[in-house]
């Protein structure tokens, strides 16, 4: 198999040739048919997060077809097409996982920062994370549902019943929320960077009711806001632009940090909370929505060895909606 693999943090990731590994007992292997690129992709290599598995293979936002079965797999067949999520595995016994909080899980593992992932040819997984994906779809489209879309569900889902939605920064878990939020009757107003144009045109394209810069207010108070952008100075932002009772989720991973805002406008019952991960039945959930919710990705390719390029581009914000990698 062929990987670009991360050797050491903050430098750029080097295309190689590897040994095939072969599934071990409750793992399949996949034969990568896409992979999209996400921030948090991004936080690896720039070593932001804590502790990743180094040298590393990142990605896990993977596309692809089953072509080895290892031993005790019995509800996925070679030939079927599956999608492999940030979550890789979780320990089953914690507290966490035995509330239902998988996506809290004490000893965790995630694909592509803490086992390999599928900015590579082949990928490892354990079968019990994978989702079967069926045949409807391409597989470039789908890629970017397996985290932007996932979190983006999360993230909706901690919103709570939220008519006016307002979402900072509108990038792929953005422009896929959007759509969602959409099809539920939610009106979505979008906040970009200052002047940037483009993706607040992009924004209304998306069926934005409203798109301007982060430093702007809504036309009106909104019930609840999103952000995916890794900026902390977003925050105090966004409780400005909610009611009161108004509730704001942090989507990302890592984030800048908050500066320090004045208490009047937490006050009156305003919330902040944060989304981390995701739970196996998140995946399933939306998953089994996608097709209904006709959500149409924003998608640029890139193959599998212009992975840094791809990472650039989306560092630099060069592109609307998601990168995918095809190996
Ligand atoms: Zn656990
Ligand atoms: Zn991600």
């Amino acid at each position: 198999m062929h990987a670009m693999v991360l050797r050491q943090l903050g430098q750029p990731l080097e295309w190689r040739e590897l040994p095939d590994r072969l599934p071990a007992r409750g793992e399949i292997r996949i034969r990568v048919l896409a992979c999209g690129v996400c921030r948090t992709d991004l936080h690896v290599v720039d070593g932001e997060l804590p502790d990743p598995k180094l040298p590393i293979i990142p990605g896990h936002e993977i596309v692809g077809r089953i072509d080895a079965v290892g031993a005790d797999v019995h509800d996925l067949h070679i030939g079927e097409r599956v999608g492999i999520p940030w979550l890789g595995h979780t320990c089953g016994v914690c507290p966490y996982c035995r509330s239902d909080h998988e996506n809290l899980c004490d000893a965790p593992i995630f694909t592509g920062y803490t086992r390999d992932g599928g900015f590579a040819t082949a990928v490892v997984a354990d079968a019990r994370f994978a989702f079967p994906l069926g045949e409807l779809g391409s597989d470039v489209a789908l890629a970017p549902l397996l985290c932007a879309g996932l979190i983006g569900w999360r993230s909706l889902s901690s919103a709570g019943e939220a008519r006016k939605l307002g979402i900072y920064g509108f990038g792929a878990a953005a422009h896929i929320v959007a759509q969602v939020a959409r099809w539920q009757g939610r009106s979505v107003f979008a906040f970009t960077r200052p002047g940037d144009t483009a993706s607040q045109s992009f924004a209304s394209s998306m069926g934005c009711t409203w798109a301007g810069g982060s430093d702007e207010m809504p036309p009106e108070p909104l019930d609840a806001a999103i952000v995916f952008a890794p900026v902390g100075g977003l925050v105090p932002l966004a409780l400005k632009a909610v009611h009161k009772g108004g509730r704001v989720v942090c989507g990302g991973i890592h984030m800048s940090d908050i500066p320090s805002f004045p208490y009047r406008l937490l006050w009156e019952e305003r919330q902040i909370v944060s989304v981390a991960n995701l739970t196996r039945q998140d995946g399933l959930d939306f998953l089994r929505l996608a097709p209904e919710m006709g959500i149409v990705t924003r998608t640029t390719s890139y193959p599998l060895q212009k992975a840094n390029q791809a990472l650039a581009d989306l560092r630099a914000g060069r592109f609307e909606g998601a990168a995918v990698l095809v190996p």
